[in-house]
């Protein structure tokens, strides 16, 4: 029987990202991962092969072709004609995946991780180790990760199938649907939808929540808002969904909207109300592994489960469900295995959503530090003074940000506007070393750049904005 140091299971970013660092340090490291795409094996997870990456290449697509048909012309250039080939945008986007999810399996080789394709299931203790069943092949390992990940939930009343897709169908439709029902305002919901609606949709978001990204920063949320309803996109806040029917020619979804009964006929549905923890297939249940009531594994501050030696990191073990969360936890756990200080700081994750405009945030909301008890100082800086942002034509959105008020440290940055996801690491850093709205107010922004409205915003809450 084969024998490894560390064995994980889930090639996802969590795992992927693990299985490298344990090869780094010196461990003999193995993979079992089971994502298949078109009959092929493919490392990467929900990430690289049906989320974040396939995602942004869609919504980088969508994005040009808005820019061609509704704001070239304010640049004096002309363009007739234009149209869109979903199919070639498709396969465009099918490239871009296959370039990432092959690194993956080049980035294996290098660091000698050996790859199994098929399940990992959890078999039995055997001394101070498990034997995993990977794909078929039983082998041992002193140390398991558990990086199983996620899938789409599903909504009992609209099961997937048919018109009814969750992210993977939703960057997959063969045209561009005429009407788009999307239930569920969330960061995925907002982008699948927003990726449609440039490419022609009628966009219509179902949110049972009475607010618009109740998550985010007021100010933030109400200017996303506006700038998604001016749009197009209509949105629906507090409705309960009583019935969804599907026929050949689309879908019926009957809802609550303050009290009234609602009918709504949608050519698809994408449902987007959230992801559950996968544990399908892994054997938890045979050797004994503890889920939570929610079905996520159960996990310490240093992500060891109830068992000796297996762990779990990623979206199975739930927080935020995010890429460079898992991965920062795949690199943190290798570390502590190897017997260092490995750290995630969960204070400071910045979350981005590549609508356009683009949200971006980390830390407190103005809000939440309140709720906290701390007093707080805050500035704003908008884009429409930001001379960078007026020659792009793009001036919609502002950043904010949340200092202590007595000891001047940043604890939330909060960003709408053009291109903010590129913005915010700038301030998470400063926010990883403790640092000040001073210091960020100090620090050498080169001109012009968007970034200089991150700076201003810093001076803005002490009140010594210079443009503004
Ligand atoms: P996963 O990526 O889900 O990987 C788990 C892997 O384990 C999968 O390959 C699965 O097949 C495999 N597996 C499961 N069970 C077994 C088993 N028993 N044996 C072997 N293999 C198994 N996050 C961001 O940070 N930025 C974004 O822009 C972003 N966009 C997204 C867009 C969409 C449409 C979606 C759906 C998600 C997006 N996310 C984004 C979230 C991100 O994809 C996840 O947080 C991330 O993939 C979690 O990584 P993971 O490794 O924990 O799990």
């Amino acid at each position: 029987m084969d024998s490894f140091d560390v064995l994980v299971i889930g090639g996802g970013p969590a795992g992927y990202v693990a299985a490298i660092r344990a090869a780094q340090l010196g461990f003999s490291t193995a993979c079992v991962d089971a994502f298949e795409r078109d009959g092929k094996a493919s490392l990467g997870g929900t990430c690289l092969n049906v989320g974040c990456i396939p995602s942004k290449a869609m919504l980088d697509s969508s994005e040009k072709f808005e820019m061609i048909t509704h704001e070239a012309a304010e640049h004096g250039i002309d363009v007739q004609g234009a149209s869109v080939d979903v199919a070639r945008m498709l396969s465009r986007k099918a490239g871009v995946v296959d370039k990432l999810t092959g690194g993956i399996a080049y980035l294996f080789k290098k660091n000698k991780v050996k790859s199994f394709f098929g399940l990992g299931r959890l078999v039995r203790q055997d001394g101070d180790g498990w034997v995993v069943d990977a794909a078929g092949t039983e082998v041992r390992a002193k140390h398991v990760i558990v990086a199983t990940g996620s899938n789409p939930r599903a909504l009992p009343l609209a099961p997937f199938g048919g018109h009814i897709v969750e992210n993977s169908g939703a960057l997959a439709f063969e045209q561009v649907p005429g009407k788009l029902g999307v239930i569920g305002a969330g960061v995925i919901g907002l982008e699948l939808g927003s990726v449609w609606r440039r490419l022609g949709a009628q966009v219509t978001v179902l949110e049972a929540l009475p607010g618009f990204l109740m998550a985010a920063d007021d100010a933030i949320a109400k200017e996303a808002l506006k700038q998604f309803q001016k749009q197009g996109l209509e949105f629906h806040f507090g409705v309960s969904i009583t019935e969804v029917t599907q026929d050949n020619a689309g879908v019926t979804v009957t809802y609550q909207e303050n009290g009234n009964a609602v009918t709504a006929q949608f050519d698809k549905l994408i449902v987007s109300i959230g992801r559950v923890p996968n544990t399908q297939g892994l054997g938890a249940d045979t050797v004994g592994l503890e889920l939570d009531e929610r079905g996520f594994v159960k996990v310490d501050s240093h992500y060891r489960t109830n068992l000796p030696g297996i762990y779990a990191i990623g979206d199975v073990i739930g927080g935020a469900m995010l890429a460079h969360k898992a991965e920062e936890e795949g690199v943190a756990l290798a570390e502590m295995i190897a017997g260092q200080a490995g750290h995630v700081n969960y204070d400071v994750i910045p979350w981005v959503i590549y609508t356009s405009p683009e949200i971006a945030w980390a830390g407190l909301t103005e809000k939440g530090a309140k709720e906290k008890g701390l007093q707080v100082k805050t500035g704003q800086f908008p884009f429409s003074a930001n001379g960078r942002a007026l020659g792009h034509g793009d001036t919609r959105g502002f950043v904010k940000v949340v200092a202590d008020a007595q000891t001047d440290k940043l604890i939330g940055i909060h960003m709408v506007g053009g291109g903010v996801s590129e913005l915010i690491g700038e301030v998470v850093a400063i926010m990883e070393f403790g640092g000040s709205s001073e210091d960020l107010a100090r620090t050498v922004h080169a001109h012009p750049t968007l970034s200089e409205a991150v700076k201003e915003a810093a001076l803005a809450a002490d009140k010594r904005a210079l443009h503004m």
